[in-house]
């Protein structure tokens, strides 16, 4: 029988460069599967709906809740994130390994479920440094930049309860070390 694949779960604060980091090592381990949330969130001019998320309206999503059709989700930023419970299923119950990014406390409550997954963080080089790239990035309104701080210091605050830590100082470093992370994990498994 065909062992179980391996769930990672990553957790970021925003402005780590997590996005470009994943869709980097999405490319480099075309085996590793990437779990797509629903959002009701608005699509930014550079997402896909069903590629980077499914875009769906608050409605669906409450059905969805009722329907029991997550595995977890949360409120972030005045929108909603769930994790489509039957695809993590079925990805690895067909032996293949998924990535699932999620902010801190949904990749918690999937620790719960899954307490197989691996959890890996992705640090900013320091609080300072994250402060600088948010503010450089001049997407957010000053409001929304305090309430990205505020929230990159609890999800900080919960970081010892992961496994692995990537500091992202430099991108190609990054993206290589978690790279080295999946890689040794789902080859161990093989052997
Ligand atoms: P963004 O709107 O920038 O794409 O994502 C906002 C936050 O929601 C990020 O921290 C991202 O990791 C998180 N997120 C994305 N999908 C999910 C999900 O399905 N569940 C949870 N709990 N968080 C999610």
């Amino acid at each position: 029988m065909k062992k179980n694949g391996k769930i990672f779960v990553i957790t970021a604060p925003s402005g780590t460069g997590k996005t470009t980091i994943i869709r980097s090592i999405l490319k480099k381990l075309p085996d590793v599967v990437y779990s797509i949330s629903a959002t009701t969130r608005g699509k930014r001019a550079n997402e896909k709906d069903g590629v980077d998320y499914f875009f769906i309206d608050e409605a669906a999503f409450q059905q969805k809740i009722s329907d029991h059709q997550f595995v977890e989700w949360e409120k972030v930023y005045d929108y909603y994130y769930g994790t489509p419970k039957f695809f993590v299923e079925k990805v690895i119950s067909e032996g293949n390994s998924i990535l699932l990014e999620l902010e801190v406390k949904g990749a918690l409550s999937i620790k719960k479920v899954f307490p197989q997954a691996i959890m890996i963080f992705l640090l900013p080089p320091s609080l300072e440094i994250l402060e600088k790239r948010l503010r450089e990035r001049k997407t957010e309104s000053e409001e929304d930049f305090q309430k990205r701080i505020e929230r990159a210091k609890m999800e900080l605050s919960l970081k010892d309860k992961f496994d692995y830590f990537i500091v992202n100082n430099n991108l190609n470093t990054a993206i290589l070390e978690l790279k080295e992370v999946i890689e040794k994990i789902t080859n161990k498994e093989m052997n």
